[in-house]
């Protein structure tokens, strides 16, 4: 399981670039201001070293006012931490401005470990030519470090940004991120642009509902140890020093998730899925493939009221325009997750249906399908508990075979275990191999062999690919072991 995330952000505001529209820029600090900077993080990373483990902290990233990384103290911090066994992940926001020579030598000085550097290097280009970015990326990569790169959505830089993506190793994801000042929506042709450059864009331009619920992986820690759940939601009223082993519980006050450290912060929304364990380093996970659950994880609601939120949709644009296979993974009969789903159905190549007692792989122009089935006589017997049990059969078929078996019931009236193996017990033939599954209201019932992990399996091996290089994401009990199977989406 993937840890914690502490963004740490100092008393620095200060830059060594000049860029016009940056604040930053044109504040210089002083000798004494910046020694306090350096005392504050040094005070933050001996405490951590200490707390990470507890608190179950497995990652820290830097998000100054300015640049960092020319300052040796927030290095000799960073390759502190990237020592600590129980440390993922380390890494900055940056100009990439530092000296990558003195950086090393640094790192190896205090035993730092340079796989677990990931930089968020944002590109100015007031300040520096593509050419020369993109050889600094270039470099960084060759060795190792984990890296994403950005700019501004500005739309006069369209051509420019072109230009740093032609340059800039395929592997590396380029983001693009909403301009705020723009003070008009994007055109058409400018968002297409832009997404052609992100296949993620269009979550900059979806910012979800704030919910503080799905934020307790995160937190954000000023220089002066006050605490907040993230980089833009109301102070928590503890600082930094008053947590022992008790994660303070999520604060907001926000009504949007507005910028990619708050969204890309949260538990949900598909975050790791699309950017792995820590996503707030906005690295792209690119899983061979992905399989999602429906009802939890994409919508809220099931039935006729479920509707798959603008961010997610985004987000599984993304994916779809990175051409990474998703399959849906829900316990809902196929037709009732195509309706369930009919706006992001296009973009998914297949799907396990029925808890895995059906599985659908459409490829190009084939669909493949494959069906555990049912012997319709085994459950005949159910017929005459209806009345006596509340319920009603609903016989789900696909080209005539039966592959799952629902007794329905009102609302009021979900079934409880007990109830469900004495029903079993009582009506279907000993020899009858079948699992079920309760979800409220509704007990189902499928083949023995078939499972959500079980279809994950199959659909690998028609795709060629491994299941632990497949991401899967659920929030059921039904999930658990195509999760692991497939390294859930968390780790
Ligand atoms: S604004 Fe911040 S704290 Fe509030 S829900 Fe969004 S990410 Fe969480």
């Amino acid at each position: 399981m993937s840890g914690r995330t502490l963004l740490y952000r100092g008393s620095l505001k200060s830059c060594n670039y000049q860029c016009s529209y940056c604040p930053f820029s044109k504040h210089a600090m002083s000798k004494k201001e910046l020694i306090k900077d350096s005392v504050q993080w040094r005070n933050f990373v001996q405490r951590l070293k200490v707390q990470a483990e507890p608190l179950g902290v497995r990652a820290l990233m830097i998000t100054p006012y300015g640049e960092a990384l020319i300052h040796p103290w927030y290095w000799e911090g960073l390759a502190t931490m990237s020592a600590e066994k129980t440390i993922d992940a380390v890494g900055a926001q940056t100009n990439l401005s530092f000296s990558i020579e003195e950086m090393r030598k640094l790192y190896h000085s205090l035993g730092g470990i340079l796989k677990k550097l990931h930089l968020w290097a944002t590109f100015h280009p007031e300040m520096i030519s593509v050419e020369a970015f993109a050889k600094k990326v270039r470099v960084l990569w060759e060795n190792g470090i984990v890296l994403c790169v950005g700019a501004v959505g500005v739309p006069e830089q369209i051509a420019l940004l072109r230009q740093l993506r032609a340059a800039l190793p395929e592997e590396i994801y380029l983001w693009i991120n909403r301009m705020d000042g723009l003070k008009r929506a994007y055109t058409e042709e400018e968002t297409e642009a832009f997404l052609e450059l992100d296949a993620y864009f269009l979550r900059e331009l979806s910012p979800p509902v704030a919910k503080a619920k799905g934020c307790q992986k995160r937190l954000f820690v000023e220089g002066n140890g006050r605490l907040h759940t993230c980089n833009i939601s109301q102070n928590i009223k503890m600082l930094w020093e008053d947590i022992q082993t008790e994660w303070p519980e999520s604060v907001c006050g926000r009504k949007l998730c507005s910028c990619y450290l708050a969204y890309g912060g949260r538990d949900d929304l598909l975050n790791q899925a699309l950017f792995g364990p820590y996503p707030l380093f906005r690295v792209p996970r690119r899983a061979k493939a992905v399989f999602l659950d429906i009802v939890g994880t994409m919508t809220e609601k099931e039935g006729r009221e479920a509707k798959v939120s603008e961010s997610i949709k985004a987000g599984l644009i993304g994916l779809f325009r990175e051409k990474i296979p998703m399959f849906f993974a829900t316990t809902l009969p196929y037709e009732e997750a195509i309706r369930s789903c009919k706006e992001i159905y296009p973009m998914f190549q297949g799907g396990i249906f029925a808890g895995g007692a059906h599985l659908v792989w459409k490829d190009e122009d084939n669909v493949w399908e494959y069906i555990y089935e049912l012997k319709n006589e085994e459950f005949l017997g159910l017929e005459k508990e209806q009345k006596s049990y509340h319920y009603r059969i609903l016989r789900y078929k696909r080209k005539g075979q039966l592959y799952k078996v629902t007794l329905l019931r009102s609302r009021q009236k979900p079934w409880k275990i007990e109830e469900a193996e004495e029903l079993i017990e009582r009506c279907l033939p000993k020899q009858c191999k079948i699992r079920y599954i309760i979800e409220g209201a509704c007990l189902q019932i499928v083949n023995q062999r078939a499972d959500k992990a079980s279809g994950v399996r199959m659909l690998c091996k028609k795709m060629k690919i491994l299941p632990e290089q497949t991401i899967a994401v659920g929030d059921s009990k039904e999930d658990l072991e195509m999760m692991a199977l497939c390294r859930g989406a968390k780790d």
